[in-house]
């Protein structure tokens, strides 16, 4: 996590060892109980190492299973967790398959904007939802659009200003939002190459 409230690492086994010592994982089903060891449920880290800002049983949206002690065969004995079933909304899909995440550091410049969000709409098309600063004109709009388009590709891309970003019930935004169902993607022979 960026947050560093839990960390891991894949073994030469393929495995996925936790650090304990940067965070504690629980693993919650719907009902707010912890999860039976192998059922997903909600990953709620709390993180050991920053003292400054304690996240506790903060909970991301990523989902993910704790896995029996069964003595992998690198011989760590840190705990197993399977692989983060994530958020698959939180990355953009691309036609060729690619998944982009961790697009929100494009925000995170000298730009001249409050808040923003992308929210990809269909396989093609991209929405950049902005809320500009005094100090904004015209070329930091292009300039954000240019930077998405570095890392995703060609789109067709919507820059729309607006007052507000809409908030969910937590007082968050999701800053990167994918309304595409990756199972949709075209197949590779109906694709413009
Ligand atoms: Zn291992």
């Amino acid at each position: 996590m960026a947050e560093y409230a839990a960390a891991g690492s894949e073994c030469q086994h393929g495995r996925l060892h936790l650090w304990p010592e940067a965070g504690h994982v629980e693993v919650l089903a719907d009902d707010d109980r912890p999860a039976p060891v192998g059922q997903t449920g909600r990953i709620v880290p709390t993180g050991l190492l920053n003292a400054d800002m304690p996240l506790i049983r903060y909970d991301i949206g990523d989902r993910a299973a704790l896995l029996p002690d069964d003595g992998c065969a690198c011989g760590r004995t840190l705990p197993l967790m399977s692989s983060v079933e994530g958020r698959h909304d939180d990355a953009i899909v691309t036609p060729d398959g690619r998944a982009i995440g961790r697009l929100d550091p494009v925000f995170k410049a000298d730009l001249p904007i409050r808040e923003a969000q992308i929210i990809q709409e269909t396989w093609d098309r991209m929405r950049v939802r902005f809320v500009p600063a005094a100090a904004y004109r015209r070329a930091d709009g292009e300039a954000l659009v240019a930077r998405i388009r570095d890392r995703v590709g060609p789109m067709e891309y919507v820059l729309e200003e607006t007052d507000a970003i809409a908030r969910t019930g937590n007082g968050k935004f999701r800053e990167v939002l994918c309304l595409v169902d990756p199972e949709t993607r075209p197949a590779a022979e109906a694709r413009v190459r």
